[in-house]
């Protein structure tokens, strides 16, 4: 992270608070903060980036147990290191579409057709993209990276707004399906994001959420060095504090699951911790040339809906 993000004359901190017990509830520290502000640019804020166990002090709330961040990089910082972020996962697309539309397809399922499907979050749109392959009559994205919707294809380019995602962008009542995928975990305010969400979802309508899960088997093993705590993190969500976020927010009919990700053999790898058996595993993935093999796996995310009551 050598890059300093020259537009910003000074990076300003600012405290955070639980969004579903208000700013009245107290808060005991998880992990102390091991960033420095000349650390922050549009690299650190940049979509899969290798984890580099870089993070802001993390907290619990005591009322909840929703973690957060606390104190953060102010929203205007936050909004213009994510809109000079860099795009850099093409290897990694195949499997996150798989991923995505996995969930996708049981929503479908549940849900029967969807024509208006709203993607907050959609980098260079490779999910709208599926989503009109299976179907979906009209896709629409916002994304606030300038340089992963500069790389959008042709097809769904035009589908994409170049925006950090806010109420007005969008008319009320007006899709059938509102997704977020690996982006509940960044916003500096979820609660207002989420209800922008529901203003969009028209009656009936339904949100799906594919995110961290701080309570998986991963994150309680590797605690700090998980990859999950990391400085893109404003909030880390259990499906317990999931739950309750959603419903707080007016969803009905919440549900909250376990989820399985589609990633190759080098790229999980990436994500362990540096040290002797990341090594070792590291040396036994390459000679039996197995890097470029892709599993399902329950790496430690959850995958949460709700529905917008009639
Ligand atoms: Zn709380």
């Amino acid at each position: 992270m050598t890059e300093r993000f020259e537009e910003l004359s000074e990076i300003r901190f600012v405290r955070t608070h639980c969004p579903i017990c208000g700013d009245e509830a107290g808060a005991r520290e998880l992990y102390p903060a091991n960033v420095q502000p000349q650390d922050l640019s549009p690299s650190t804020f940049s979509a899969r980036r290798k984890p580099d166990r870089v993070h802001y002090r993390v907290v619990v709330c005591t009322g909840c147990g929703l973690a957060r961040a606390d104190p953060v990089v102010d929203t205007v910082a936050l909004m213009a290191f994510y809109e000079a972020s860099h795009f850099g996962y093409v290897a990694q697309i195949a499997d996150l579409t798989a991923t995505y539309r996995a969930q996708f397809a049981r929503v479908a399922r549940s849900r029967g057709p969807i024509n208006k499907l709203l993607e907050v979050g959609c980098g260079n749109g490779f999910f709208l993209k599926e989503a009109l392959r299976m179907g979906v009559a009209e896709v629409c994205g916002v994304e606030a990276s300038r340089e992963a919707v500069g790389r959008a294809d042709p097809d769904v380019k035009d589908k994409i707004i170049t925006s950090p995602f806010t109420g007005d962008l969008f008319q009320r009542d007006t899709f059938d399906l509102v997704c977020l995928f690996q982006v509940l975990d960044h916003l500096p305010a979820p609660a207002e994001t989420l209800k922008a969400c529901f203003s969009a979802l028209r009656p009936g309508g339904m949100i799906l959420s594919f995110h961290h899960n701080l309570t998986a088997v991963s994150a309680r093993v590797l605690r700090e060095r998980s990859p999950i705590i990391d400085v893109e993190h404003t909030f880390l969500f259990t499906p317990k504090t999931t739950r309750r976020l959603l419903e707080t927010v007016g969803f009905g009919t919440v549900s909250v699951r376990p989820a399985v990700n589609r990633h190759s053999v080098e790229y999980l790898v990436s994500l362990l911790p540096p040290g002797a058996v990341t090594s070792v595993i590291s040396r036994v993935a390459s000679s039996m040339r197995l890097g470029g093999l892709s599993l399902w796996l329950p790496i430690g995310n959850t995958v949460a809906t709700g529905v917008k009551p009639s």
